[in-house]
């Protein structure tokens, strides 16, 4: 398989799988337990929660004192907690939210859930690379305005936020700051005390790690309160007896991560120009998607214009590769992705658009591959369409 896919889920890394072997072999307490078993999983624990929050640049929390990372099921669950248990902990004055327009459901879906809950919110829109203006933000905060949550990257077309610029903007009123970095942490460089954030959140299978983990990064001494109730497993965050699977497997993908940084990430983006390079050259009426001078590496978002998305990434996927039309999340819909339409493409281009995405697996021979079929097909498909044939493509 040729998986160009990353931005959906990663292999896990051979290293990661070696960690997950050796935990199991070595213990199956809970780190609730006072007993040798317990203690075990429990300096595991410690150990892990260490790593992660290192890759991030957060404070870590021992056995007495809670620090600024909690484990979560998911980026999903990590988004949902980051957004909603600050807001339970406030006194409820502040009733005015702020996000945009290309979040991740996971976020998007959270505010409207709010909205229900009587939140006021304002999504902010985007230009035509993929990002929200400094000036859009300025203009739609106010002096009641609870929280702020951007995406550090986009999943769909890789632009990445001015976060910083944005956090500070937002403590000038006196409001949080949330970024959601699962696709940034890993490609470009993830820093809590940089970007001056007070709540952010990761994923574990965005970087080669497990499924179904994630983190959540809450600045010292911000109070937040959690919507599932349980015992006091994360600090009272996140109750529930921890995946220490997920945990340990997290903690290696971070530490694989912080190794060969810039290389690993050089290479992923060399192979992404080399196939934009390629299609350029063998395919006509097609353009690339989102912020060239400011886009996380690897990440390739092609329109192809008169070829239904659907079918080339079915027909792709018989030559053995996988790419995505849209996002993961909405594939199955037949709706034109949110993010493309926000970003002004008519929807039918929106649904002729491809998101190659380039991960640390990937080789040249792999992108030469891509490059020899994709042409192949796009005329293939071309062929039988008739809009295709009288606009000359
Ligand atoms: C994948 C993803 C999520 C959700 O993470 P899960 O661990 O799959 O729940 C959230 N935000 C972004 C930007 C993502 O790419």
């Amino acid at each position: 398989m040729n998986y160009f896919d990353n931005s959906a889920t990663t292999q896990l890394a051979p290293e990661v799988k070696e960690t997950l072997c050796a935990y199991m072999d070595k213990t199956y307490g809970n780190p609730s337990s006072p007993y040798r078993e317990g203690r075990l999983a429990r300096k595991e624990l410690l150990r892990a929660r260490a790593q992660v929050a290192q890759s991030i640049g957060a404070i870590p929390g021992d056995v007495d004192n809670k620090g600024e990372l909690f484990f979560a099921g998911s980026g999903t669950e990590a988004d949902n907690i980051a957004i909603m248990g600050p807001l339970a902990a406030l006194d409820g004055s502040k009733r005015h939210l702020i996000t945009s327009v290309i979040e991740h459901p996971a976020v998007l879906n959270t505010f409207r859930h709010l909205e229900k809950q009587g939140y006021e919110v304002d999504y902010l829109p985007v230009d035509r690379m993929g990002n929200v203006t400094l000036d859009s933000l300025k203009g739609a905060l106010r002096a009641d305005t609870a929280l702020v949550s951007i995406m550090y990257a986009n999943n769909e077309v890789g632009t990445i936020q001015p976060i910083r610029e944005m956090a500070e903007l937002a403590h000038e009123v006196g409001a949080l700051f949330h970024t959601d970095a699962v696709q940034a942490l890993g490609k470009i460089p993830v820093d809590v005390k940089e970007l001056d954030v007070d709540l952010l959140s990761i994923s574990a299978h965005k970087i080669y790690g497990p499924k179904g983990i994630g983190a959540i990064y809450v600045k010292e001494g911000l109070d937040i309160k959690p919507y599932i109730h349980g015992g006091h497993q994360e600090y009272g965050v996140r109750p529930g007896t921890e995946n220490m699977l997920g945990i340990v497997g997290f903690a290696t993908a971070c530490k694989l991560l912080l190794e060969d940084f810039e290389v690993r990430n050089a290479k992923k983006q060399r192979l992404a120009e080399l196939l934009m390079k390629g299609l350029s050259e063998s395919v006509s009426h097609i353009y690339f998607n989102g912020n060239d001078e400011s886009k996380i590496p690897g990440h390739v978002n092609v329109t192809f214009k008169y070829v239904e998305g659907e079918s080339l990434l079915m027909s792709l996927n018989l030559k053995g590769i996988a790419c995505s039309s849209g996002s993961a999340c909405t594939t199955g819909s037949d709706k034109p992705s949110h993010v493309l339409t926000a970003m002004g493409l008519p929807p039918i281009e929106a649904q002729s658009s491809i998101r190659f995405t380039v991960g640390r697996y990937n080789t040249e021979e792999e992108v030469k591959y891509l490059v020899q079929e994709i042409p192949l097909i796009v005329e293939r498909l071309r062929k039988l369409s008739p809009i295709a044939r009288r606009n000359g493509a």
